[in-house]
């Protein structure tokens, strides 16, 4: 691999994201903060978003009696504003309402209807508005969507252009059995190798609501938001713009999204591509849910969260490191404030937070002297299992790791004692057992900055900063205990 390029769901401007979506933006910035000190800044692309148009976007500025852009420029800017708060370093924050968007969603319209994919029939059936996806009557569960049940589901009946679905049944059934990366986790490939048996033509334009993109060539219709919402991805690295850019980063390496969105990414998304020339990304993989308190995280039971409520609380780093260390990121998890906060008060006020503070307390009074030659490269132990893990996505596991190796420097400290040795008459050996103990200390928690950067990145920049001045000294307490 010499490029990376990672793209998060976009998420609706119906509302600002919540702590839950977060979760996925927090696995994606992992992922490319890693691949950045692997390959190259340069060789790393990043990409989040919102998804602007459709029924849902407009219903809500409706019902917040705003204009329907000026509702999505208000929505777009509180859900950046939400990422930043935690850190998420992506190199483009897309909004599907981007002028470049609305050329390239055009321009696959095009190349589909070239295809002769796409033909005007007759749409008379279900639609969740939620979801904004069409449904079967057995798709339901007591007559509403399964994951809308508060929603009436929507009879409609439009004239529409389809797309000629059904045409790429086999391929996609051919393209997740052989290529066993495309869907992970790969039990959920099953899942979507029985849907794709009974693939049919879907509508791919609304006529009723005009906020999207108007069709090419028949402006009373506008194009049917997942459509235009999954294209995003190709305008996020330059199609139309700068071919040469999007040559070096399409395919994308990895989609991360929710459940929920699978279907549309593995079935729809590599048909639409298909159709239009383009090759299909590499790997969707889907994250599970969060629940807070053991219930959904959600408007109507009034239990929202906003990454940034707990940031302020307690710093990014320390949110960042709870929603990974204590969660499996393909399964769904449950969180809590009170969980929230012993980990913060165990691992990272006693256990990393302390570390730090006790070694740099030792290195100041022994008056500890860097080396140019002990700060040069040498080998990380854990980093075979550490790259391992990663590349499985299992960041809970790789914290474990790192977790594991500040517990083995506080016992190497406790046993080595020297505090102990400080008390010695002066002399050479003295100095010689001091400096080896600091010396590994040091160089023990050097490799642990290296090692969070990608999942707690202004913890690791401070710490890096401490211990490779050429005099350590005590600094602020990392994470201050919470009472
Ligand atoms: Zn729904």
């Amino acid at each position: 691999m010499n490029k990376f390029y990672i793209t998060t769901a976009i998420d609706y401007v119906n509302d600002t994201i919540h702590v839950g979506h977060a979760f996925q933006k927090i696995a994606a910035d992992v992922l490319a903060r890693y691949y950045r000190t692997k390959l190259g800044k340069e060789n790393v692309f990043f990409l989040t978003g919102t998804d602007e148009y459709g029924q849902k976007a407009e219903k809500a500025a409706k019902e917040a009696g705003l204009d329907t852009q000026a509702f999505a420029d208000k929505i777009a800017k509180t859900d950046q504003r939400q990422q930043d708060s935690l850190n998420i370093s992506y190199d483009r924050f897309i909004r599907t309402t981007d002028p470049d968007h609305l050329k390239v969603a055009q321009e696959i319209w095009k190349r589909v209807n070239k295809s002769g994919d796409i033909y005007l029939d007759r749409y008379t059936g279900l639609y969740c508005e939620g979801c904004e996806a069409y449904y079967t009557e057995k798709e339901l569960v007591k007559g509403r969507c399964p994951l809308h049940p508060n929603l009436v589901i929507k009879k409609i009946s439009e004239e529409n252009y389809f797309f000629r679905w059904s045409k790429y049944k086999d391929f996609l059934i051919g393209h997740i059995k052989n290529n066993p990366e495309f869907i992970f986790p790969r039990h959920r490939a099953n899942e979507m190798l029985s849907f794709a048996k009974e693939i049919n033509d879907i509508p791919i334009s609304r006529t009723n609501f005009s906020w999207g993109i108007p069709v090419p060539g028949d402006p009373d219709q506008v194009i049917y938001v997942w459509f235009d919402a999954l294209i995003n991805y190709l305008t996020g690295v330059g199609f139309l713009e700068n071919n040469k850019f999007f040559a070096k980063f399409w395919p994308a390496d990895v989609h991360i999204l929710g459940k929920d969105n699978l279907r549309w990414h593995s079935l729809l998304w590599p048909a639409m591509l298909r159709s239009a020339g383009i090759e299909p990304p590499k790997t969707i993989l889907v994250n599970g849910f969060l629940t807070l308190n053991g219930e959904k995280i959600s408007k109507s039971l009034g239990n929202i969260i906003r990454p940034s409520d707990w940031v302020d609380k307690y710093g990014a780093d320390a949110l960042r490191y709870y929603l990974l260390r204590y969660t499996v990121l393909t399964e769904d998890s449950d969180i809590s404030e009170e969980k929230l906060v012993q980990a913060y008060n165990g691992d990272l006020a006693n256990g990393l937070g302390n570390l730090v503070a006790r070694v740099a307390k030792l290195c100041e009074t022994a008056r500890f002297r860097q080396t140019s030659t002990r700060k040069s490269g040498h080998i990380i132990m854990e980093k075979k299992r550490y790259d391992r893990l990663i590349s499985e996505y299992k960041f809970n596991e790789t914290l474990s790791l790192v977790w594991e190796k500040i517990t083995n420097l506080d016992r190497y400290i406790n046993e080595e004692k020297p505090w102990e040795l400080l008390k010695l008459p002066e002399g050479d050996k003295k100095l010689q057992n001091i400096e080896s103990v600091l010396a590994h200390a040091v160089e023990q928690i050097q490799e642990i900055a290296i090692l969070i950067i990608p999942f707690m990145p202004d913890t690791a920049e401070i710490i890096k900063n401490q211990f490779e001045a050429p005099e350590i000294i005590s600094g602020k307490p990392l994470f201050p205990r919470i009472i």
